[in-house]
Formats: structure tokens, sequence, C-alpha cells
């Protein structure tokens, strides 16, 4: 029985593998359908602006305009410009001629323009003549980005989005100020981080034609103030799509983070599934940190800030590693749980730093790239070890799934450049984890409460069960206690009739024996005589009852000997008959019907053998009418046979009152006497239990015929010894 269950479980949980993988490798191609879906549509990455060389301008269309215009690479990158240089005079050609600039400049994550990847541009290098100013008396730097744009849509006002700052920014159309964003007051000490994103109205003026420059302040502290997103020109429908998505999408990741959390609390403790919820918390909590932590990475220089985030992230991996490990701990090898955790984590941490030392060792171009790498092998490995190990289905499901869409989300994290209607890539990932993490917690939810429910019928079923045999007991022990109160009935009865009929001839002897003391000399001889016989008679009647009860409780003392011998059973009826013919009442007659020439010779205690006819004639005596003909008979059955195959009958029947056929099978029993033998009668209900023994010790049987009005036969067979 174990042994199929064995291989049950085996079974299922090979199948659980291929579940389990099964999961895994549609979660991964979901998520890297999602990266290609939105690289494909993330038009911050594209420029589709056209660019007239002539001019020296971007020409912005109607058609341009419906999907946003994002120019990653169309920037003149001026540094150390300030806002004084800007006045309503100053065109970007002036500018151009004042200060050094480079055209088409990258802007990147890092708040500037770093020019195919070299961030010293805007940093105190010999070559450049880096002005420091102050402002409030903190030394400040500052940057600038221009762009000339030709509007040929028909929308005379279009719109600058800004995305991320680092610092602060001024913006100026055709040399007026248009507007500003970023924090005022903390920009001294904090970089500004604007991460929802602003919006300004952009008019034509003659020609259409747009002179953009943004002009962006820090602190020196900060090395790279700048854009570290892409500005977008859009249209006015396109503004309030872009405004309100950030806020909408907010709103729903904080409603769908609450209740995840809240829920999931109170739905994994229904399951006792707890470190699930707190491996989900904490993933949440490193989620939410790294926004918080990411913002004051800004005032780090590139260098030292690179080196922050990618501590970050090894962090937060060999958290995730670690604590995956524990949930999944191997159960047959309890000691060897996370040893190859530590060694995968140690490895990892190696690789991420030989990458961040010198890029070049690893022909690994990116530290962001190590970054991934390394978050793509502590994912892979969980993966392949909750796989592999024997480990319950859900839980391993659960494993899988979270090391892949922690990787994702990492891996979205890195790429901040993905942002799709001001939504980040990454956020769209964590949204899908909740997703999944109230499914999760659902899914288990649902199942408990399936098996509670299935639990709950079969022990309703059970208990019906049960209830029904309890029944079943409780009906035998009612019948069984009836019995025993009508024994204790019967035995009171018999304690009563015992007693009256000690006192009837106790009282009848002592009324004789007055008589015979106070008349002595008054009474005729005859009298004496009659009042003598009366005391022999009543004295007999006492002994008869007392004898009873003594011969009952000696036949069932086990060590009671019978005195059997041969004795002829013609001879033995005819004397019952003459004891009996003569004492009876004159209305009643006994019949004798025994085969003349048949001597039938039987093997009996005679003295015991003669009380139970004794008792079987004076019950067909006392329940008969006045009128009544007892009869008596005796034969042998297959007389032709061997004296084995032989049986003698004895049949003792009345004419009386009969026995009720519901009581027949109960006047054996002790004390037992039949409804219709009425108070008239009396009796102790000994006799024919005292029959039943004596006949039994015989090996012979006895039965009763009877109907009630019409009369009763007792049938003893016995076999003959001759
Ligand atoms: P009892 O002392 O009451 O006669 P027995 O054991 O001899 O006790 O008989 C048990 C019961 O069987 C009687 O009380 C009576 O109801 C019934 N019974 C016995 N013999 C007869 C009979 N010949 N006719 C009718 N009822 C009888």
């Amino acid at each position: 029985m174990s042994e199929k269950r064995d291989i049950k479980t085996t079974h299922l949980r090979s199948d659980s593998h291929v579940l389990q993988l099964l999961y895994t490798v549609l979660i991964i191609t979901f998520f890297v359908l999602c990266v290609l879906f939105y690289n494909a549509f993330n038009t911050r990455k594209n420029d589709p602006s056209a660019y007239d060389a002539i001019h020296d301008y971007y020409e912005i269309t109607d058609e341009s305009l419906e999907n946003n215009v994002f120019m990653p690479n169309s920037w003149t990158y001026v540094p150390n410009l300030r806002r004084n240089d800007v006045t309503s005079s100053t065109t970007i050609a002036d500018i151009k001629e004042k200060f050094t600039y480079a055209d088409h400049a990258t802007i990147t994550d890092s708040g500037c323009s770093d020019l195919g990847n070299s961030v010293v541009w805007n940093a105190k290098t010999p070559n450049l003549d880096l002005q420091e100013f102050e402002l409030n008396g903190m030394p400040m730097t500052s940057s600038g980005y221009m762009m000339k744009i030709f509007n040929r849509s028909y929308d005379n006002t279009i719109f600058l989005d800004l995305g991320d700052i680092n610092g602060t920014a001024y913006i100026y159309c055709n040399g007026h100020y248009v507007g500003e964003t970023g924090d005022m007051i903390s920009y001294e000490i904090l970089p500004n981080y604007n991460a929802g994103h602003s919006s300004f109205a952009l008019s034509s003026e003659t020609n259409n034609e747009l002179e953009l420059i943004i002009i962006c302040y820090s602190s020196s502290r900060i090395t790279n103030p700048g854009l570290i997103n892409y500005p977008a020109i859009i249209s006015q429908l396109n503004n309030t799509v872009l405004s309100s998505a950030p806020s909408a999408w907010l709103a729903i990741l904080m409603t769908l983070t609450a209740f995840a959390i809240i829920a999931g609390y109170f739905l994994s403790r229904t399951f006792k599934d707890i470190r699930v919820y707190i491996f989900f918390v904490l993933t949440i909590i490193n989620v939410i940190l790294y926004q918080i932590v990411d913002d004051s990475f800004l005032i780090m220089n590139s260098t030292t800030r690179q080196a922050a985030r990618i501590l970050f992230f090894i962090s937060a991996a060999a958290f995730s590693y670690c604590f995956i490990s524990f949930i999944y701990k191997d159960r047959r090898h309890k000691d060897s749980g996370s040893a190859d955790c530590i060694v995968v984590s140690a490895i990892g941490i190696a690789f991420i730093s030989l990458s961040f030392l010198d890029s070049r060792l690893l022909s690994t171009p990116y530290n962001e790239v190590a970054a991934i790498i390394y978050v793509a092998i502590i994912a892979g490995t969980n993966i392949v070890k909750t796989v592999i190990r024997n480990i319950d289905n859900t839980l391993a499901t659960f494993g899988s799934l979270a090391s892949v869409s922690v990787f994702f989300t990492f891996y979205a994290m890195l790429s901040e450049d993905n942002i799709l209607c001001n939504v980040s890539l990454y956020s769209i990932f964590y949204f899908f984890s909740i997703i999944a993490i109230c499914w999760y917690f659902i899914n288990q939810y649902v199942n408990q409460y399936i098996e509670l429910v299935n639990t709950s019928t079969h022990l309703k079923y059970a208990i019906e069960q049960k209830t029904a045999h309890i029944s079943e007991i409780n009906k035998d022990l009612v019948n069984t206690n009836r019995k025993l109160m009508e024994n204790e009935e019967a035995r009171k009865n018999v304690m009563s009739n015992v007693s009256h009929d000690l006192r009837t001839p106790i009282t009848a002897i002592r009324g004789y024996a007055e008589l015979l003391k106070n008349g002595s000399k008054t009474l005729s001889e005859e009298q004496k005589e009659s009042y003598l016989a009366n005391i022999v008679r009543r004295s007999q009647q006492m002994e008869r009852i007392v004898s009873d009860i003594v011969e009952i409780s000696k036949m069932e003392a086990t060590n009671f000997e019978f005195e059997f011998m041969d004795v002829s059973l013609n001879e033995f009826l005819d004397e019952l008959y003459m004891l009996y013919a003569s004492d009876l009442p004159p209305a009643k007659k006994i019949i004798m019907d025994i085969p003349e020439d048949d001597i039938m010779i039987i093997h009996v205690d005679p003295k015991r053998f003669s009380r139970v006819f004794e008792n079987l004639l004076s019950n067909a005596i006392n329940y008969t009418k006045e009128e009544a003909t007892i009869k008596i008979k005796a034969w042998r059955t297959n007389a032709d046979q061997p004296i084995d195959n032989q049986e003698i009958h004895i049949t003792v029947s009345d004419d009386g009152i009969g026995i009720p056929e519901n009581e027949i099978e109960h006047i054996f029993d002790r004390f037992y006497r039949a409804k219709n033998s009425g108070q008239n009668i009396k009796g102790t209900g000994l006799g024919l239990s005292i029959v039943k023994m004596i006949i039994d010790r015989h090996d012979a049987s006895i039965s009763v015929e009877s109907e009630i009005g019409i009369g009763t036969t007792f049938h003893i067979v016995i076999k003959p010894t001759y």
C-alpha cells in the first residue's frame, strides 16, 4: 500500500517538475515578449524628426506629433551655460559663437551629455575652461541644451515634455523665458530629481521657427547637472495623456501593492505560509528602496554612482537568492541547503567586481550588462535549484517564477530609458509581479478552501455513518435494558409468588393446627383425620416450592451428578399415571396411549425424569378449565431400523387455555410466566426451566405446540437403549 503511494508521489513529482519548467518557460517568454514589445514601441529611443541641414533645424509635422517627437541625439550640448547668457535677443548662433559646444549630444542617465561615453566633457579638465560660480553662497555648475525646431503642424502651440532632470532646469524659447522645473529650495543641497514629467507650452512665432534652450543648474557637488531622459515635443492631446498617465499608473501600483500586502498577510496566515509572504514584502521594500536610494545616487559623481548602484544590485540579488534558498532548503540534506547559494553568490560578486574594476577584463562594455548577467545567473540557479530539488509543487513554481520576475525587474531598472507614456518598464514588471503574487496567494487560499470543503464532506459522511452505528447500538442497549427490566419484573413477581405460595400453606397449616389444638376434645376423629391430611398436603406443597428452587440451584452447580439407569418407559409412565389419576379434580381426566407390545427402555435418572412429567402434568392440570382431558402418549419411530436410528416420542397434551404464539419461545426461561396464565393460577415460572435443564442433561429434546383456547402439547424426543 505504502509502496503504491510512493510510486504515485514520485510520478506526481516528476509531473510537477515538467509543470514548473513549463510555467517558468512561459513566464520567461512573456517577459521577453514584453521587453521586445516595449522596445519596439518605446519612442524615446527613436528620432523621428527630420533634420534640415540647410536651415539647421528639425522639422515637426502633424504626422510626427501624433506619436510624440523624441530627439535623443539631436541636441547641441553647451557646458557652463547660465541663465544670464540668455536674453531676448540671444540666438543659438550667438551662443555657438561664444561657448564651447558639441553637436548632436546624447543624453544619458547620469545626467549629462556624455559624447561618446565620456563624462569628462563637463568635468573639471585642464582643456576646458570651467566657470564655477556661486548661487546663494553655494558653488554651482551648469550646462545647457539647445535645439532649433521648425513647426509645420497646424497646431501653433506645441509642448516640451521634460523627464528626469539632474538639478533644476530653466526653459527658454526664442530667447523668452518659458518656465522652470525642479525644487528651487533644495537644489543647493540635493539634486532635483523630478520623477514626474513637466510640460511647457511653446508658441511658434514668425516662420514657425523655435529656438529652444534648456539650462540646468546643480550644486558643484553634483558633477553632472543636466537632462536624464530625452525631452519630447508633444501635441496638446498627448500632453494631457502624458501628464495624467503617471499619476493614474502610480495610483494603480499603490492600490495593488497595498491590496497585495494587506490581503496577502491575512491570506498567508490562513494557509500558514508566512515565509512566502515575508519574501514578497521584502521584494516590494527592495523595489521601493531602490527608487528612494537611486535619487540620492545623483549627488555622487558618475563613477561612484555607478559603483553604488551595482553594489545595490548585488545586495538585492544576493538577498533574493539567499532568501529563496532558505525557503527551498533541501529537506533530505538539511545541512547542504544553502552552500551552493553561497558559492554562486561569491562567484557572481567576483564577476561583477572584476567587470567594475576593468570592464575589458570580461569584455563587458558596461557595468549594467555585468549586473544583468549577474542577476541572470542568480535567477537561473534559483530556477534550476527549485526544479531539481525535492520540494512541493506550488512552492517550487512560486520560487522559479519569483526568480524570473526579480531578474526582469532588475534588468528593467537598469534600462531607465525604457519609458513609454511616462511609465517605466520596470514598474510594468513590478505590476505583473504583484498580480502574480496576488494570484499565488488567492490560489493557495482557494486550494485550502476546497480541501476544507472536501474534508468537511468526508467528515459529514463519517459522522452520519457513526451516528447510524451508534443509534444501532443504542437500539440494542434499549432492548437489553428492556429485557433486564422484564427479568427484574419477573424476579419480583417470583419473589412475591414464592412468598405468597409459602405463606398460603403455612397459614393453612397453622389454622388446622390451631383447630386441632383448641378442639382436641370436641372434634370428631374424622375431622381430626381430615385436618391432619390437609396439613400434610400443604406441607408437601411448601416442600415442592422450596425443592424447585433448590433443584435449580443444584443443577446449576457444575459438579451435580445425575444417576442414570435403564428404565422401562412403559412402567415409568404407568406409575406416574397412578400417582396423578387418584388425586385429580373430579372433572379432569388423564388418558394414556402407550403401546403394550413395545417395551421402550430409556437411559435416564428416574428421579429427575419423573420430575419432568410431574411438572408437565401439573401445568396441564393447572392451565385447563374445570373440565379437561390430559393425554400422555408414547411411541417409537423407525422401529424396523437399528436402535441408533430409532427415537422415542412422548407427548403430554391438554385442551386448556394455550400459550400465546409470541410467548412460546420464552416459556422455558426462568421465572417466565405467560400473560394469560393470570393471577388465579399460582406458579413460579420455574417448572419448565427445570424441565428443560433435565431434558438437556439427558441429551433429549423438548418442544411445544400450542394454540390459544385449543390446548398445548409438549413433545419429548429421547433415544432408546433398547
Ligand atoms: P408456572 O409455575 O408458572 O407454571 P412453568 O415454568 O411451569 O411455571 O410454566 C411457565 C409458563 O408456561 C406458565 O406460567 C404458563 O403460562 C405456561 N404454560 C406451561 N404449561 C402450560 C400449559 N399446559 N397450558 C398453558 N400454558 C402453559
